[in-house]
């Protein structure tokens, strides 16, 4: 089926289902958003753009910026970045203490809490003024001024952060961790609290469409072997302890964040933003795993 038929007959179906998800509630910022919200944005490689329902209005991306963060900083350390961390699926929670411990101070990935704070010690050590370069480089990125961190949302999630504290001190004792943990972690629920809507996002993920080129603006962000391999890591790491579920019905690299959002793409073709704020028991937004598992069924979209 073509995009733009399949894109409104799946966004169509999920507005009439009854959610049973539940808004993230760890931290009250996050607790506080309509659980109704529901937004789509697709943005094609030709520059074709479907949208629907809430696709215009800011949310949290959380974990989304996971994947941003590891691209600046595979930038500035190169190949050295992996004896920091690993690039294994971790098969546990998103703020998961148990493997740390075993693997002496490695975390499993760039893409769960503990593998973000260390890949966060390497932008604040290498970056002058960091939350401020960090947020100026997301806005080259996504060609759009207007992106910003929530201070509200950074604030609440360090009112809360025990886990993320607990996660860096662990580290921190078996040498992870070069800098200030509270810095560390001050840039890190900054960079969690990271607002875009949908078609931002979408926007945003394309060079990862286009191995490692902005297509629109033409520029460079990352390169093609390191485009593909953070594509490789959202595939197998971008869910949480759902990554081989997600892959199994999906079929595409993505990674999804606490706030309800989920950003997928699939190289050479599309990158597609979904936001609807109730969460599995895994933590992924519950019709944004619906609707990319009905879109690229019916669009026959795959890596595979
Ligand atoms: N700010 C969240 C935390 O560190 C990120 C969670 C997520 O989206 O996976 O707890």
């Amino acid at each position: 089926m073509e995009y733009k038929q399949a894109f409104s007959n799946t966004c169509d179906f999920l507005s009439k289902i009854n959610d049973p998800g539940k808004v993230a509630s760890y931290i009250p910022e996050l607790g506080s958003v309509d659980p109704n919200k529901f937004g789509v944005h697709l943005t094609t490689l030709n520059g074709e753009n479907f949208s629907h329902g809430d696709f215009n209005e800011k949310f949290s991306i959380q974990s989304i910026a996971k994947v941003l963060s590891l691209v600046l900083a595979y930038e500035l350390e190169g190949e050295k970045l992996w004896k920091r961390v690993g690039v294994e699926p971790s098969g546990t929670a998103f703020n998961s203490l148990v493997q740390l411990e075993h693997d002496k101070g490695i975390p499993r990935n760039p893409l769960i809490n503990s593998g973000a704070l260390v890949v966060c010690d390497i932008l604040v050590d290498h970056l002058q003024n960091s939350k401020q370069t960090f947020i100026e480089y997301i806005r080259k990125i996504a060609d759009n001024h207007s992106i910003n961190y929530n201070e509200k949302v950074a604030q609440s999630e360090k009112e809360h952060g025990y886990r993320n504290a607990a996660l860096i001190n662990l580290m921190k004792a078996y040498g992870n961790i070069d800098g200030n943990c509270d810095e560390v972690l001050d840039f890190y629920f900054h960079l969690c609290s990271i607002e875009m809507t949908c078609s931002e996002l979408s926007r945003t993920f394309m060079f990862l469409v286009n191995d490692g080129v902005d297509p629109f603006t033409e520029e460079r962000v990352i390169s093609t072997e390191k485009s593909k391999r953070i594509n490789t890591l959202m595939q197998l790491c971008g869910f949480y302890d759902e990554a081989g579920e997600f892959s199994f019905k999906v079929g595409i690299p993505g990674k999804s964040g606490v706030g309800g959002g989920i950003i997928a793409v699939l190289p050479e073709h599309f990158s597609v933003a979904v936001w609807s704020p109730p969460l599995n028991e895994k933590g992924n937004s519950y019709k944004g795993m619906r609707f990319l598992e009905m879109f690229n069924q019916a669009t026959d979209s795959s890596v595979f």
